[in-house]
Order: C-alpha cells, then structure tokens, then sequence
C-alpha cells in the first residue's frame, strides 16, 4: 500500500469514529474482546455525576433510569442540574451503598422529588445520622417495595432489564468471617458491592470499601467473577482502599474515581492512583475531569470525561 493509500484509509477511518461517537467528548475507545454480542436493550449510559465530594452514578438505559448513591446535602442542587440537563424526570431504582452522607444526603428530598418506586440498601443504619434513621424507618415499614426484597446481600441479583442486572457480592455471611469487629462496625466496610452486567459489558461498584472488605472479596472470589471492564474505585480513591490483590483480580482497563475538594479529604492518594496505574487502568477523577460518562450497547464500550 502506497503512503497516499495508508493516509486515505486513517483519514476515512477517523471520520467514521468522529461520525460514530460523536464530537469533542470522545475520549478512547475500548476494542471488544472477541466473542462478545451486544445486548438486546440498546444503549447503555452509565455516568458518575460530579457532585464534589461523595458519590452520585446514574444508570440510563432507553427511558429507564437508576441510581447508585444520591450524594451529599450540599450538592443537592448541582445533582439536580445535572439530572435535569439529562433530562431525567423520574429514578424508578436507587440503590444506597451505605449510610454515609456523602452518599445518601439527599435521599429524602431524592424519593419524592424523582418517584423512585423501588430502594435497595444493606438493610443497615447510622445512628448518628438522622436522614439514615429516618429512611431506616421507611424502608423497614416495606415503603418503596422494600419489603419485596428491598435488602440486598451477596447472592442476590437486581434484574434491571434484558442482558441488565446487577450483582451482589457484598455484604454477607464472609465478612463477619474474616473481619475484625472494629472493622465490622466501620460502615465503609459493609456496604453494597455490586457488579453491573449488562450484555458482556462488566462495571464494578464498590461505595466505599476498604483494605479489608477488599481482601476478604478477593479472597472469596475468583478473577472471573471480580474482573471488571470498568471500576468505580472504593472511597474516592482513599489510600485505605484499592489494594493488590483485590485490583489486580478486577484488573479494569478504566478506573473511575468520585471525589471532591483535595484539601479537605485529600482524595485521590496519589499512591492509591498509582497502584491503579500499575494494573493498567486509566484513571480518571471527577474533580479533575468533570462527569465520567461510560457508554456501551453491551460488547463495545467508550469512557468519555467532561474537561
Ligand atoms: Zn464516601
């Protein structure tokens, strides 16, 4: 093939991924394993909102939309923004990782605000929070479908629609096992890790899981099942989360951080970041790079920052 030829074939060859994903966006584009088939529901969006510090991910699927976490109180307004510029009016699914308030802050202005139907928790409470005691409430007296299931333990599995679903893996009878009761009573450490399916597409959400949830799941699990195309890091890419060999077994080729104001929190820790590197994941931050947008038909899959 002539120099003239090659040029000629890149340059049609760019047009049509410009054509395909769309301008300014576009970021890189994950070829797919082979084998892989799309899934029967479409598109697939998948965005971790950025709200500062805490976390807020919207699932969107055809005029289906869910959440994990709603973020905190202070950035009530901006997760409303950003809903309202995807023109999301109604959240038939939230699901709370665990009562922290960087993650369920807004829930009780979230619930009536979106006509959620359906709230999935670990069935836990912060007793020191007052929004975690009040929706403990509501939750356990079967509001919002709670009662059909609405607690949530490894095992279980969220069918979301076709080829769509997500899978628990923790929290459960392994973690009272091999965790310490200090352990046990911090919260990061029992909160909902759920793996997203959705045709052969993978995501991992971990909330905010620490070394030694972490270690115990990789211990349960075989790289199979914890392998991820993509990974929400655990606790905003806290130095106390995201260790070998739990990331190595997920081994994601994007690592996708939630995270707020560096001075105050300090997230993401640079060797956290770098650990995550080290695997061969691209790490991205909120922070740095505005909402993280993931979008996939189920085989193929593209990541895309806003800044
Ligand atoms: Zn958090």
């Amino acid at each position: 093939m002539t120099m003239k030829k090659i040029f000629k074939w890149a340059g049609a060859l760019l047009l049509l991924l410009g054509l395909f994903f769309g301008s300014g966006l576009a970021d890189e584009i994950a070829p797919s394993p082979q084998g892989r088939a799309a899934a029967p529901g479409g598109q697939l969006t998948i965005t971790l909102l950025d709200v500062g510090h805490g976390d807020a991910v919207l699932l969107q699927q055809g005029s289906k939309n869910a959440m994990i976490d709603v973020g905190d109180r202070f950035a009530w307004q901006t997760l409303q923004e950003h809903l309202k510029r995807r023109q999301v009016q109604r959240v038939e699914k939230v699901f709370i990782t665990h009562h922290h308030s960087d993650h369920m802050g807004n829930i009780l202005d979230f619930l009536p605000r979106y006509k959620v139907s359906r709230v999935f928790d670990n069935g836990g409470v912060n007793e020191r929070l007052e929004k975690s005691v009040k929706l403990r409430q509501i939750l356990d007296r079967g509001d919002y479908g709670y009662a059909k299931g609405g607690r949530l333990e490894a095992g279980r599995r969220v069918e979301l629609g076709p080829g769509y679903y997500l899978e628990v893996f923790s929290p459960g009878s392994f973690l009272t096992a091999s965790l310490s009761k200090k352990e046990l009573k911090n919260i990061n450490n029992t909160g909902l890790v759920m793996k997203l399916h959705y045709g052969d597409f993978t995501m991992l959400f971990t909330g905010d899981a620490e070394a030694p949830a972490e270690a115990a799941l990789a211990q349960r699990l075989s790289p199979e099942e914890l392998r991820c195309d993509v990974l929400k890091v655990a606790h905003h890419g806290s130095r106390n989360s995201s260790y070998y060999p739990f990331i190595a077994k997920v081994k994601p080729r994007y690592a996708l951080i939630s995270c707020g104001d560096f001075q105050k929190y300090h997230h993401p820790n640079q060797k956290t970041v770098g650990r995550l590197q080290h695997i061969g994941a691209t790490v991205y931050n909120t922070r740095e790079h505005g909402c993280l947008t993931v979008v996939t038909d189920g085989k193929n899959y593209q990541v895309r920052k806003e800044r």
